[in-house]
């Protein structure tokens, strides 16, 4: 199902996002009062809480770009060729600010 994203939709999905973090870091806390000094069985379960914190974060940015770009008015134009974006790559990836092409350049570049 193709949806056209809104700036609200956006922040909805940044609202949630954040809110979801802060789940997380409330159950990381909650973890490492009860662990005290002993060794932590649960280590490898907040590793992995980590690792999805820091996804969330970065999740946050990037919706954060995109609901300024849609303040602009540019909302689903690639910030790297200014060529509009498909709308079904929009539609997975609401938060993205890039099409397809100049993403796996980004990639390719980073790697
Ligand atoms: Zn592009």
């Amino acid at each position: 199902m193709l949806t056209d994203a809104s700036p609200k939709s956006l922040e909805q999905e940044r609202d949630e996002t954040l809110a979801e973090i802060q789940r997380l870091q409330r159950f990381l806390e909650i973890d490492l009062d009860e662990a005290d000094d002993e060794i932590d069985p649960n280590l490898a379960e907040r590793e992995k809480t980590l690792a999805l914190i820091q996804t969330l974060e970065r999740r946050v940015e990037m919706l954060e770009r995109a609901v300024e770009s849609a303040q602009k008015g540019k909302y689903g134009i690639c910030e790297d060729c200014g060529q509009p974006i498909d709308a079904e790559r929009l539609a997975i990836l609401p938060e993205t600010t890039l099409c397809v092409k100049c993403a796996q350049k980004r990639q390719k570049r980073r790697w």
